[in-house]
């Protein structure tokens, strides 16, 4: 999976540690840093897909992207 994308996010110059929280507050300053990023759809495309659990990616918490490939699942046609 071509990754070339993470070295244009706004994360690139920012501590690691921001992106996997301990609380709320936590989250909502790692989403902010998200929110003007260039890359903000191809990070959360990347972590939904790489199923990666932890850490606030694509401007989504943990919680979101469960929420996210929850209703993704629920919306693929039955086979
Ligand atoms: S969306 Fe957030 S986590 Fe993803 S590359 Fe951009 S700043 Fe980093």
């Amino acid at each position: 999976m071509n990754t070339k994308w993470m070295s244009k996010g706004n994360c690139a110059d920012t501590n690691p540690d921001a992106f996997f929280p301990s609380d709320g507050v936590g989250v909502e300053i790692a989403k902010s840093i998200c929110e003007s990023c260039p890359v903000v759809s191809l990070c959360l495309e990347y972590a939904l897909t790489c199923r990666i659990n932890h850490g606030v990616w694509g401007g989504c918490s943990e919680r979101q992207r469960r929420r996210i490939r929850k209703e993704r699942r629920q919306l693929r046609p039955a086979a």
